[in-house]
């Protein structure tokens, strides 16, 4: 399959500041000093036991110098908190936090994300197109770092904040999807889009969702809904919760709630929920969308109705995430049907196109002694 990759005419891609992008800086984990107990990192058989205390940095009874601790193992491994992971490691103290972040080629960590982004099983052309996707996201993030006035200590976070990163693991098929790729973003006007992704759109057109500036991002905003995720169990959704349940949820927003007469809901044109009104018969109450998102797990996207329906309250909703960006169970549809990664991304993406990453030496290092 890579010869649809041929027929692409690439545009070389000069990446600004002679690229850090090959390595990628990921925050593990981080907290103020004053909660960070003991931080345990194993690399081959050898444990550091590191720990904040009078205002210093120490590991196995040594003091640290301002730096902190940095490992660059020799194969390349090293195991924090139960994850085993590839690349160095930094322990850093700066502004009264602690950091840890591991610095990884950006290659790796793409094959790392795509376990947890996606659906390994589903074919390699969609992991391809996924692939392409996170690898942006992350050159976009190295980018804005390196942008910033003051110089962040990490490029982008490992939860789904950013993308999701747990390391390594042994779904080796990934490699092909990633290496068949390699090198291969999205761009808008020669710059690396934020490629933006859920699960599963559930047909919301994004250039109706309000609240998002598209002006600097206007490939997100797509004016036509995606006509490909249907399959998807989540395309539309239904909960329900009885009275009690729902003042459960709602407690720690309205305390001393004992009864809902109704609620209404305001959305914006897309559908998504702007505003929840609560009624209790004596008073009305409100928050926003982002906060009952927030307060209900269950809740699978922003685009939801709330009917009550004698003492039951229905959530019925569309889709399984944000709704902005490329749709992935589109993905997986559209390759079904024959369409190339460019065409796929291009339907998501309006205006973009693929260029490759070229200057990918190795540029930088968190090394200052090998282990
Ligand atoms: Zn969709």
């Amino acid at each position: 399959m890579f010869n649809l990759f041929k027929k692409i005419i690439y545009m070389l891609f000069v990446v600004l500041s002679t690229l850090h992008a090959c390595y990628v800086r990921v925050l593990l984990d981080s907290g103020p000093v004053e909660e960070m107990g003991e931080k345990q990192f194993v690399v081959a058989d050898k444990k550091f036991l590191c720990v904040f205390k009078d205002t210093l940095l120490s590991c196995n009874g040594k003091q640290l110098n301002k730096n902190g601790l940095r490992i660059s193992p020799k194969d390349s491994k090293f195991w924090y908190q139960d994850t085993c992971y590839s690349g160095d490691l930094a322990l850093i103290v700066q502004e009264k936090r602690w950091y840890v972040i591991n610095n990884i080629p950006l290659e790796e960590y793409v094959y790392s994300v795509l376990r947890s982004e996606s659906w390994p099983g589903w074919p390699l052309e969609v992991n391809k197109v996924f692939a392409i996707m996170v690898r942006t996201y992350a050159v976009h993030k190295i980018l804005a770092a390196q942008s910033m006035k003051k110089k962040p200590l990490y490029d982008i976070k490992s939860t789904n904040i950013h993308q999701t990163y747990k390391g390594l693991h042994n779904f080796d098929h990934l490699m092909q999807a990633v290496q068949e790729t390699q090198n291969i973003i999205i761009t808008y006007h020669k710059r690396p889009i934020i490629a933006m992704y859920d699960s599963c759109c559930g047909g919301i057109i994004p250039a109706h969702i309000s609240g998002f500036d598209f002006k600097s991002d206007p490939y997100l905003a797509r004016p036509y809904a995606c006509e490909y995720c249907s399959e998807c169990k989540l395309y539309s959704w239904q909960i329900s919760f009885e009275q009690t349940a729902l003042i459960e949820l709602l407690e720690t927003e309205f305390s001393g709630l004992k009864h809902i007469k109704d609620v209404r809901v305001t959305t914006d044109k897309a559908g998504k929920v702007t505003e929840i009104e609560v009624r209790t018969g004596r008073s009305h109450k409100k928050i926003s969308g982002a906060t009952m998102y927030r307060l209900c797990k269950d809740i699978r996207s922003f685009c939801y109705t709330i009917k009550k329906e004698e003492k039951i309250f229905k959530f019925t909703g569309k889709g399984f995430g944000h709704h902005m960006g490329v749709c992935q169970w589109g993905v997986r549809a559209m390759v079904k049907k024959g369409f190339t990664e460019k065409q796929i991304l291009d339907y998501y993406y309006p205006g973009t196109e693929l260029m490759k990453l070229v200057k990918v030496e190795p540029q930088r290092s968190l090394t200052s002694a090998d282990t």
